[in-house]
């Protein structure tokens, strides 16, 4: 039903060899069982990684296998889900043979730029979360707001020190 073969996404990516339903289970994402905290020594460095974390928040997949070659899209033809502790790649609408299979990442918890290249009209940029990314800019906002203040504090002092050097 899938066949691997290179991508102008990214490497390669996994191709709908024959037609695939709506709503059709394709492929579970498989792989080692870690936690987040041997997810961040394993992969502290690296570019590019295959975790998929599960609900739980103390499980991590290190994906290998067919799913962990799919692609992230803005445009997705396909969704992730978890159930029952098993992840799942799901096709979110008919897809055609040799389309490639592609879902949306939604990364989060990161600071690594994460390009997104899915070539979409619809594409954001990247292939972190919108939610994500509204956190890290409302972050961002934030250590502005503080620098604005810390900058709007020095003259203040400089100007207390003059007052005391007169006094
Ligand atoms: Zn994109």
């Amino acid at each position: 039903m899938l066949v691997v073969r290179p991508s102008p996404i990214h490497s390669v990516g996994v191709y709908a060899a024959k037609p695939i339903r709506k709503g059709t289970r394709i492929v579970e994402y498989t792989g080692p069982r870690i936690t987040p905290e041997e997810a961040d020594r394993l992969y502290q460095n690296s570019q590019r990684t295959y975790l998929y974390g599960l609900e739980d928040g103390k499980t991590v997949i290190d994906g290998e296998g067919l799913a962990a070659y799919m692609n992230h899209s803005c445009s997705p033809n396909c969704e992730v889900d978890e159930i029952k502790g098993r992840v799942w790649l799901f096709a979110l609408r008919d897809i055609e043979p040799g389309e490639e299979l592609v879902w949306d990442y939604n990364l989060y918890d990161d600071e690594a730029p994460a390009p997104c290249h899915c070539g979409s009209p619809k594409c954001r940029g990247t292939m972190y979360s919108r939610e994500w990314m509204a956190r890290m800019r409302r972050r961002d906002a934030r250590k502005r707001e503080r620098v604005r203040e810390s900058s709007r504090r020095v003259p203040a002092l400089h100007q207390e020190n003059g007052n005391h050097a007169s006094a």
